[in-house]
């Protein structure tokens, strides 16, 4: 079976490698208007269009930021933002070499007769949102589907299935209009289960994955994979070993999510697995949306007068998180008593 073929493929391509860039990530600034609400309100400040502008400019000005990132993942309203000096969000974005992308799922819905498992939608004019996301210049995408491990044996075989399908059908779509596809399965770390129980779970989900995505002729050239570190403690040899079982070499870059972890754990995570000395086909980098603005967000506090101070934490971070793909960060961020604070929420919704 060979994979789809079609007028972006070498675009694709090209796309997915600079996105996998040695020494850079993604930064995830796409909470949905509902989301970026409850960070505004941990600082006291009001969901409005003016404060979420205000918060992305922030990052996205950030002096010698994208020294550190390959992308930026935003939400649509960002999309068609300016800097309050009226340059579009996106050319600042292009003009520092990293590449805008864009969240197109629309959340995740119950399956019924499950214990609480979902599935992702937003499958319904994909292709033509698609379309106009990438002439507004998005060049990426992502889709979230969450997993959850339980009691029940969960995640069950209906959910793995639903939520393969569903991530492959959505890879497909956005790679017949131009958008490289982050394939992102995110398996809650909720519950009391032990890390072998997900590190299975994992395992069976990747697996379900790269099957479905083989089965719809996605070009996996042309994709990343988004996923969750797995487990509580020796987390890297329990995440590498998973990926090293079912994520094929040709995927261009794996990238995952902070999932709850603090700042400072996340990153001594990922540079745990890149020291890790085994065969590893794809760059290990990070997608984290929490633990890129944590302490960013408490810094600035809404104030004019904090975005400096604000911007060099987060540059502080980015750094940090950078060292941490190639396996040489030394851990100067772990005095900040931010970076150290858990940003698990159950049940998480992005
Ligand atoms: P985190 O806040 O868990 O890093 O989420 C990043 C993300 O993009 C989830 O879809």
């Amino acid at each position: 079976m060979s994979a789809f073929v079609g007028k972006y493929t070498d675009e694709l391509i090209k796309t997915a490698k600079l996105l996998a860039t040695p020494g850079k990530g993604i930064l995830a600034s796409d909470e949905s208007t509902g989301t970026i609400g409850k960070r505004l309100s941990s600082i006291n400040l009001e969901n409005v269009e003016a404060n979420r502008q205000a918060l992305r400019e922030l990052l996205f000005t950030a002096p010698g930021v994208f020294e550190y990132l390959s992308g930026v993942i935003l939400f649509e309203e960002t999309l068609y933002q300016k800097t309050s000096d009226g340059t579009p969000f996106v050319d600042v974005l292009v003009a520092g070499g990293a590449v805008p992308g864009i969240k197109v799922d629309k959340g995740t819905v119950e399956i019924a007769g499950t214990n609480g498992e979902t599935t992702t939608q937003g499958h319904d004019s994909l292709g033509a949102r698609c379309a106009k996301y990438y002439a507004a210049g998005a060049r990426f995408a992502k889709w979230r589907a969450v997993l959850k491990v339980g009691p029940g044996g969960e995640p069950s075989e209906l959910a793995v299935k639903l939520n393969a399908d569903g991530l492959a059908r959505y890879a497909l779509i956005c790679q017949e209009n131009g958008l490289v596809p982050i394939v992102e399965p995110e398996i809650l770390t909720d519950g009391s289960h032990d890390i072998n129980a997900c590190a299975a779970a994992t395992e069976r989900v990747l697996a379900a994955l790269y099957k479905s995505l083989s089965d719809h002729k996605v070009l996996l050239e042309g994709t990343l994979l988004k996923t969750n570190m797995v487990g509580a403690e020796v987390i890297a040899e329990y995440t590498v070993a998973a990926l090293r079982r079912t994520v094929p070499p040709a995927v261009a870059g794996v990238v995952f999510l902070s999932g709850g972890q603090s700042e400072e754990e996340a990153t001594q995570n990922l540079n745990a697995m890149n020291k890790l000395e085994v065969l590893k086909p794809w760059t290990l980098s990070f997608s984290f949306g929490r633990a890129l603005q944590q302490s960013t967000l408490k810094k600035w506090l809404g104030k004019e007068e904090n975005v400096a101070a604000a911007q060099a934490a987060f540059l502080a971070r980015c750094k940090a998180n950078s060292e941490a793909t190639v396996g040489n960060y030394t851990g100067a961020g772990a005095s900040d008593a931010a970076a150290s604070e858990s940003l698990y929420v159950k049940g998480y919704k992005y």
